[in-house]
């Protein structure tokens, strides 16, 4: 039982549909694929940033901040809705951006500044580095700041994704569908900490597989160890009496390919797979990986013919056109 709820706004539309992929699963002769638009959120092109926005975004203003803080890739989609939610909200919004400016203002980098961020390029490190620094000189300036951590993951944002499930838990009961895998990209962890958490309180069976989409320096345990941590203070937060352990989280790490962001041919085979059979647009960076390793999962036959398959598209697409030339 959740004793407390936190404190959530609307800023995302939801819920987002599900429907089936029949062209791409014919074309596979595997199991029925299914898709759930969270790349429809909305919120200035949408994606999964945006459910994790509508309880940390209520935190700052609970905390009486005019300054919301986040920091990112060049192409961070997690930036761009940090941007359009502060904007919609009458909030200024700082990215911090790893490495310097690139010459073409293209993609999500391009939307940041359209939706007024102020941006501030971090020499090195692409993961929020220097947010409290940052926050600091806020406070000196007179500024009341509030840090929007790295992809959103901590127990505030994870929320967003605890309460996807209880959506998703809504909608299987209404269409009488229900999956056996959610197959899906996980980065920095809050998504899969968020289902995962959600699937054990709303009682949705199914099994939870995260590509990796970040080469990771240390052993892939160590994201799993991340994800059971994120995935504790998010129960402690909502007051549930569970705990998970790294060992409960599946994770494939064999999909990340060059690393982070880093295009590959997996990748833009998916890309193209997908724009031209069911005219949906994956994205370079997540997505296209995400979906590049279930295709290879479904050609391993890592699935059963009769089993039931959901792809959560968690958005992106704005960071293919900074990805034109490769994909073209
Ligand atoms: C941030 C992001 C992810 C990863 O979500 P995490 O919660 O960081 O693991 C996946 N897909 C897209 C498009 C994203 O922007």
């Amino acid at each position: 039982m959740i004793h407390t709820l936190p404190h959530r706004i609307k800023l995302a539309c939801l819920p987002t549909p599900i429907h089936n992929l029949s062209r791409l699963s014919r074309y596979l002769g595997g199991p029925a694929i299914y898709i759930k638009r969270d790349d429809q959120t909305g919120l200035a092109f949408g994606g999964n940033k945006a459910r994790k926005l509508e309880f940390l975004i209520a935190d700052a203003e609970d905390r009486g901040a005019d300054t919301i803080i986040t920091g990112g890739a060049v192409q961070s989609n997690h930036c761009r809705q940090t941007a359009a939610a502060a904007a919609s909200r009458g909030l200024h919004c700082i990215v911090v951006l790893g490495g310097s400016p690139p010459t073409d203002s293209t993609g999500n980098y391009f939307l940041d500044a359209l939706l007024g961020a102020e941006i501030v390029w971090s020499s090195s490190g692409r993961k929020g580095e220097s947010l409290d620094d940052i926050g600091r000189e806020c406070v000196v300036e007179g500024k009341k700041p509030y840090i929007v951590p790295y992809g959103g993951s901590n127990a505030i944002g994870a929320c967003g994704y605890v309460f996807a499930m209880k959506e998703l838990g809504m909608q299987s009961r209404d269409l009488d569908l229900y999956f056996d895998y959610i197959v899906f990209a996980s980065s920095s962890g809050g998504t899969q900490a968020g289902m995962t958490v959600g699937a054990h309180l709303f009682g949705v069976q199914c099994d939870i597989v995260g590509i990796d989409v970040d080469k990771r320096t240390g052993d892939i345990l160590q994201y799993s160890a991340r994800l059971a941590e994120l995935s504790n203070s998010t129960a402690q937060l909502l007051k549930m009496d569970t705990t998970f352990e790294a060992k409960e989280f599946t994770v494939r790490s064999e999909y990340s390919g060059k690393g982070y962001a880093v295009l590959g041919e997996r990748e833009k085979e998916a890309i193209h797979l997908l724009a031209r059979s069911e005219g949906i647009l994956l994205d370079p960076v997540y997505t296209g990986k995400a979906m590049g390793g279930l295709i290879d999962l479904i050609r391993n036959r890592s699935f059963g013919t009769n089993e039931k398959i959901l792809f959560w598209h968690t958005g992106g697409a704005p960071a293919l056109f900074a990805y034109s030339h490769d994909l073209s």
